[in-house]
């Protein structure tokens, strides 16, 4: 009896990868290996499928038209927001803008509230380990409003240093953006303690959302963050939407972002007044069927588990940091205690591209370089990493492909 409740609790990974039609594809001969989830993760058939059904049957402009396709289109444009309003636990439904990504919604932020609240003298405070997205709009930010942003070191394992953090804040510090997960580490940034801390110097907390939204479970509301940001491609959805969350006095205190149809009430050539939440933020027509589709790639994460779904990742991660360090010669870059299932490591004297790209002869594709994580590289003093990110349809199997390949590549290399 309690062998069938552990069984019905396990993952099978095997059956999940049937949902997934280009894993069945080949790549130079051999069956894809695709280890670069970090980056995007394959789409599920019900996400494609919601896509074309979407062209097939009911593309229509939303919320303006009055007939039918109009009104199916737009039901199922805002069921996408109900959706992620549940998925990240936002007390209310306008609290979600789409964005493009995570890029838009740090970029949104930064134009708005950025330059409405930063001021010469201003402190923006971020870490080592951000990704280029999470680090120029800031620096654009500081540039133009006179600003200084000032860096959270990380130790060698790749964890954030908590107290030089906590004596970088001070009433200086207007905003602290920080990314939740490491895309290039893996390590799992303590954010509620991040977020208290900020606040209690009233500060506000931006939290780059894009690696963990898939991994963790997400409640701003607990966790306290004052925005959020993630993209869709990263969990299963469609490229070009993303999500921005924010504390409502904020997004109401924000100037729009960018001007035109659906982001107004009324319009004179005098006078033009906006729209309320969440549509002063989403002018002209969105990506009406990615949005849609991303409800799908939610429906596919709840159907499947995402604690189940985590718990088969953590497994991956833990047998592939065993397989490879067994290698001689590689060194795993990030090996914080709380890690998501990203390894990133180096070999020896060996560049980063050349054993990509034997690997992809192979049928392995894994990242490789600095992955938009360019301080984070100079931090370790190396120019980039071999990455491999584990999602839910991986399996040991192909852990143990990667390391007999790593092996051939060290061999030809050497
Ligand atoms: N932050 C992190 C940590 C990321 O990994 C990424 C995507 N690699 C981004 C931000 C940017 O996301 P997007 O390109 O989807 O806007």
């Amino acid at each position: 009896m309690i062998e069938t409740v552990t069984m019905e609790k396990k993952l099978d990974a095997y059956s999940i990868r049937k949902q997934f039609p280009v894993l069945n594809r080949e790549v130079k001969g051999k069956p894809l290996i695709y280890l670069d989830n970090a980056a995007t993760s394959q789409k599920p058939q019900m996400v494609i499928d919601a896509l074309v059904n979407y062209y097939s049957n009911y593309n229509a402009n939303i919320h303006r038209g009055i007939h039918t396709l109009a009104e199916e289109a737009t039901l199922a444009f805002e069921n996408t927001r109900d959706a992620v309003q549940q998925f990240i636990n936002a007390e209310l439904r306008k609290q979600i803008i789409f964005t493009r990504g995570t890029t838009e919604g740090i970029n949104l932020v930064a134009y708005t509230w950025g330059r409405q609240n930063i001021k010469a003298g201003d402190e923006i405070l971020i870490s080592v380990m951000e990704h280029h997205s999470n680090i120029v709009p800031w620096q654009i930010l500081c540039e133009q409003n006179g600003a200084t942003l000032k860096i959270i070191p990380i130790s060698d394992e790749g964890e954030l240093l908590m107290d030089e953090y906590e004596k970088l804040l001070s009433d200086k510090t207007k905003l602290v953006s920080i990314v939740h997960v490491s895309n290039s580490l893996g390590t799992i940034n303590p954010v509620k303690q991040i977020i208290d801390a900020a606040h209690k110097t009233d500060a506000i907390v931006f939290v780059d959302g894009a690696q963990s939204a898939v991994h963790l479970d997400i409640d701003v509301q607990e966790m306290d963050c004052d925005f959020f940001a993630f993209s869709a491609h990263k969990l299963y959805g469609p490229t070009g939407i993303g999500i921005l969350y924010g504390k409502k006095h904020l997004l109401e205190s924000m100037p729009p972002f960018q001007g035109g149809g659906e982001m107004i009430k009324e319009v004179t050539f005098e006078k033009t007044t906006y729209n309320e939440l969440p549509y002063k933020f989403e002018a002209g027509t969105p990506n009406i069927a990615d949005t849609i589709a991303f409800k799908t790639a939610l429906d596919f994460i709840h159907q499947t588990g995402k604690e189940k779904m985590s718990r088969h990742e953590k497994e991956l991660l833990a047998y592939a940091t065993i397989q490879l360090e067994l290698i001689p010669g590689l060194k795993i870059i990030g090996k914080a205690r709380e890690k998501i299932s990203v390894v990133s490591f180096v070999i020896d004297e060996l560049h980063p591209q050349d054993i990509g790209t034997l690997l992809d002869n192979w049928g392995i594709a894994v990242r490789t370089g600095y992955h938009c994580t360019q301080p984070l590289m100079n931090r370790f003093g190396i120019a980039g990493t071999v990455r491999a990110s584990f999602a839910v349809y991986n399996t040991k199997e192909e852990i143990d492909e990667l390391v007999l390949g790593l092996q051939k590549a060290i061999k030809m290399l050497s």
